[in-house]
């Protein structure tokens, strides 16, 4: 008999969480996991799943519109968000009961609750009142949305937690941030219909993306009918008799029937009881974690958002097999973090992978630019004013490519690709001797002959 009840516990039922769960299990170890929530985590019932659904919904009237030029003729359009929102429920408990049965399949017990550490080797759960030992324990809890705390009227935004069941569609909605969530939402909504305002601090949105992708995809979020406000936020919310008020640093007052927040996410660790257990937290509520994803003491583990590594869902699936082989599987595996490709489900949508042009010229003796900015083929006669940006950052030195920026109808799928080739080590040979398939955007990435400009460090 071993001296635990289980070799491993995980906590959060999660994308990170569940594949540890599922592979350490399919090793041979006996394992259990236990979600407060619902499993499936952020990603699948209140995150990139259902956006994308939404994201799906948001881009047909500009499809309906197109249709015209290729000779179809449509009745008026009308959009019923309520068959949306249950369809997308539909899908979600669809996918929430997948991945149970997964569990279930490789043999690992479930439990439903919030859990909490009671030393380092025990660990409660709460709803359940049951408590459990473990050889390992993996703390695999997400994250949050973020709200500021000191907002006079606060009691009356949304954030991302909410917005996928408001039992309206709102007819006007702010949103504050200018990341991720805040850009993909903004487009959605302007996309659905709704009078769609982005509130920003900063002069221009998505930091830490390169620059030229910001302008283009600002610009063209502006010509879809987006309104910006750059460099202020909300000093105050009001209810009134016509739906929300925000005021902000400018004086400046933004009616709206929602608003939502998306001021970015924090580890969730609040709960765990991590000082029973000896983990220590960062300032944020972070988990500090080694290469290998071990917390401050031996035997605890963490992946995922909790982390604060890489907030992508990919990233935690692979942080969680990784763990699960490592420790279970005698396969010694430790996550790259370099080069993840990752795409903005604007409208245009944003793909990209590798250095940005900004972040080559700091690092590299020379930085070789190409870059095109076209009108996509259905535009020409569908009528759409979009513009496609692709840009292939080169290193001078080895005639590697060590970026690639696309703006535009899917870029998402071809920055996934050319992630595998930046990771194979692709020069821009490469791409110059690979026969374009036409007639594709694609092909755009293999024909840039000229380079746009050069950078040189002096
Ligand atoms: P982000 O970190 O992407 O963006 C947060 C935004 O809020 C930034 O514009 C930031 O400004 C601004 N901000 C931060 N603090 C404040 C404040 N106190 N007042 C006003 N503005 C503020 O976070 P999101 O919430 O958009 O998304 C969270 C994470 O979820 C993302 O970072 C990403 O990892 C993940 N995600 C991934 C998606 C995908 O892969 N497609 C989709 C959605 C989320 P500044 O830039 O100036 O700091």
């Amino acid at each position: 008999m071993s001296e635990y009840d289980y070799d491993l516990f995980v906590i959060g039922g999660g994308s990170g969480g569940v594949r540890a769960a599922r592979i350490a299990s399919q090793h041979g170890a006996r394992v259990a996991i236990t979600e407060g929530f619902r499993y499936g985590g952020t990603c699948v019932i209140r995150g990139c799943v259902p956006k994308k659904l939404m994201v799906y919904a948001s881009r047909f009237p500009e499809e309906f519109k197109e249709s015209a030029g290729f000779g179809w003729n449509l009745g008026e359009a009308s959009f019923d968000w309520k068959r949306l929102i249950d369809n997308k429920d539909t899908e979600i408990a669809r996918l929430e009961n997948a991945y149970q049965a997964n569990l279930k399949r490789a043999g690992v017990d479930i439990y439903s609750s919030f859990a909490h550490f009671v030393d380092p080797h025990t660990v409660k759960l709460i709803e359940e009142d049951r408590t459990f030992t473990a050889r390992y324990i993996l703390i695999a809890t997400g994250g949050y949305p973020n709200i500021d705390q000191t907002l006079e009227g606060r009691e009356h935004l949304i954030t991302s937690n909410d917005i996928f069941h408001l039992d309206e569609m709102p007819k006007r909605i702010c949103i504050a941030g200018g990341g991720y969530i805040g850009m993909e939402f903004a487009s959605i909504f302007n996309g659905l219909g709704a009078e769609t305002t982005l509130i920003y601090r900063g002069p221009e949105p998505l930091r830490g993306f390169d620059d030229e992708v910001r302008a283009h995809v600002r610009q063209e979020m502006i010509d879809n009918g987006v309104n910006f406000v750059f460099g202020e936020v909300f000093t105050k919310i009001e209810k009134t008799e016509n739906g929300l008020v925000g005021t902000t640093t400018t004086g400046r007052k933004i009616e709206a029937d929602q608003i939502l927040f998306a001021i970015g996410r924090s580890p969730l660790t609040d709960g765990l009881n991590l000082g029973a257990a000896g983990v220590q937290v960062g300032e944020r509520g972070e988990i500090p974690v080694d290469s290998e994803s071990r917390t401050s003491v031996g035997h605890i583990y963490a992946v995922g958002d909790v982390t604060d590594r890489v907030a992508l869902t990919p990233v935690a699936i692979r942080e969680g097999h990784a763990f699960a082989d490592s420790v279970f599987g005698e396969m010694k595996t430790v996550v790259d973090h370099e080069n993840i490709a990752t795409a903005v489900f604007t409208t245009p949508e944003i793909g990209t992978v590798g250095l940005t042009e900004e972040q080559a010229v700091q690092r590299l003796d020379e930085t070789v630019v190409y870059a095109a900015n076209f009108k996509p083929m259905k535009a020409t006669i569908g009528g759409s004013n979009g513009r496609m940006l692709m840009k292939l950052i080169v290193d001078g030195s080895s005639d590697r490519v060590v970026g690639a920026h696309i703006v535009g109808p899917d870029a998402a799928e071809m920055a996934q690709l050319i992630g595998v080739l930046i990771n194979c080590g692709a020069t821009k040979a490469h791409f110059d001797t690979t026969i374009p398939l036409h007639p594709s955007a694609a092909e755009e990435l293999v024909t840039m002959r000229e380079p746009t400009r050069r950078h040189k460090k002096s």
